[in-house]
């Protein structure tokens, strides 16, 4: 790994920008490369292996948006009624046979397959029906109109999906309106998981004095199922260098990535800093922002040597452990996985207090974004309660991060910010 030494890798401890640490991360990863096929439906947040190529038209035929009549436009008339006679109906999945006579009609369904000869639907409630004759006023419809078109939506040997996609549900729905049941997918990535600090006891054990709970595994558990990932979970390690080295081990054999929180100061217990520069070359990081110092990412070598396992050693405050998950290891993760980038959406809005800052460093504040008072229009973005490192309740509420970049200074009230949505548009 003697090639980092000329990267960004090798900042070691200057101070990196935000962009320049999230930039350095995203070219020295290499995304992994074994697939598996799995049903359909258990393809949820997968990411496509290949390209699906569409096997078929969709819709197959051209056929009916509405319910309605459906005649040839031929019979259309410009300036005055179109008078035709209804001579049947025809349902969906039940094509019509024969051919309809100029002047005639058939009631038709929405998804019905346009009979032959006709091209145009309009609307049962468009058209005056007496019996079985049907009056269509001047400009009610036009040649054409409420008709599908074969292929529309999906053409035969066209790739509908790339290579790289995160499977979404409309994913799922349109695989499955092509026929296909199965798809290739890469093998789900596997990151480690383990919080590091003696202090640290796990839900449902008592409470020692001058202990606390370990929140950060279950945050980040959290955070790694929604990306679709496979989470190893290796529990609470002892500030001692011999567990810490062990766990270390046993994440490197199993997982692809690897991620911790805590021990990674300069405080007298933080051992994980030491033991990176034995079991790899990472570089520590002194990245330029708040919260999220300290934090560190680099790569472990692995038993197998094809591919670094990659650890990103988060700091052990619970909103720094969450805000540098979203900041470097969500995005890096997902590069991991194959999928192609899907940054998380960033919406301008306007900031209801004002927010001291100083240039030089990027700064992420727990955030609510919620539509503006009816008098104003857009996005507006209010601070959650306690902004400290430690206050998680502050994570909990927020549903966004309001991001002041490096070089911005103070904002006042009422100017137009940027803010990452966390839990996505959905
Ligand atoms: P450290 O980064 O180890 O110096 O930890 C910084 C602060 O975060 C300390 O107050 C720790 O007790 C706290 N902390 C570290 N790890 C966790 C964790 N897994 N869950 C909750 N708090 C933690
Ligand atoms: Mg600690």
């Amino acid at each position: 790994m003697s090639e980092l030494a000329e990267s960004p890798l090798a900042a070691g401890d200057r101070n990196l920008s935000v962009e320049q640490a999230r930039a350095a991360i995203a070219a020295a990863l290499q995304p992994i490369s074994e697939t598996q096929t799995v049903p359909l439906g258990l393809a949820l947040g997968r990411v496509l292996a290949t390209d699906v190529i569409s096997p078929i038209d969709v819709p197959a035929h051209d056929n009916s948006a509405m319910d309605g009549y459906a005649f040839a436009s031929a019979d259309l008339q410009a300036d005055q009624a179109t008078v035709l006679q209804a001579v049947g109906t025809v349902m969906a999945g039940a094509p019509h046979a024969g051919r309809i006579a100029p002047g005639q009609a058939l009631r038709i369904m929405t998804g019905a397959v346009m009979p032959e000869g006709l091209d145009t639907v309009v609307p049962h409630e468009l058209c005056r029906v007496d019996g079985l004759q049907l009056r269509i006023e001047p400009g009610v419809v036009r040649a054409g109109e409420n008709r599908r078109r074969q292929g529309e939506d999906l053409a035969l040997g066209r790739p509908a999906l790339q290579a790289g996609r995160w499977l979404k549900p409309a994913d799922l729905g349109l695989i499955a309106s092509l026929g296909i049941p199965q798809v290739a997918v890469l093998r789900r990535l596997r990151v480690a998981l383990f919080s590091t600090g003696n202090e640290l006891r796990n839900a449902g054990q008592p409470l020692e004095p001058g202990c606390i709970y370990d929140s950060n595994r279950y945050s980040l558990m959290g955070a790694l199922q929604r990306l679709g990932m496979e989470v190893i979970d290796l529990g609470l390690v002892p500030d001692d260098p011999a567990a810490l080295r062990a766990t270390l081990a046993a994440a490197v054999a199993d997982a692809d990535a690897v991620l911790t929180s805590g021990g990674v100061s300069m405080g007298d217990a933080d051992h994980v800093r030491d033991l990176l520069a034995q079991l790899g070359e990472v570089a520590f990081w002194k990245v330029a922002m708040r919260p999220g110092r300290p934090f560190a990412f680099g790569p472990l070598r692995s038993p197998d040597a094809q591919q670094p396992v990659w650890l990103f050693a988060l700091p052990g405050n619970p909103v720094a452990a969450l805000v540098t998950f979203y900041v470097f290891a969500r995005d890096a993760l997902l590069q991991l996985a194959g999928a192609r980038p899907q940054p998380l959406p960033v919406l301008q809005a306007r900031c209801t207090s004002a927010i001291r800052k100083r240039p030089g460093r990027t700064e992420f504040q727990r955030a609510i974004v919620e539509p503006a008072p009816a008098s104003d229009s857009g996005w507006q973005v209010r601070l959650t309660g306690s902004q400290g490192a430690g206050v998680l309740r502050s994570m909990s509420e927020a549903n966004a991060l309001l991001v002041l970049g490096h070089g911005q200074g103070s904002v006042a009230a009422g100017e137009m910010v940027d803010v990452w949505l966390f839990d996505g548009l959905s």
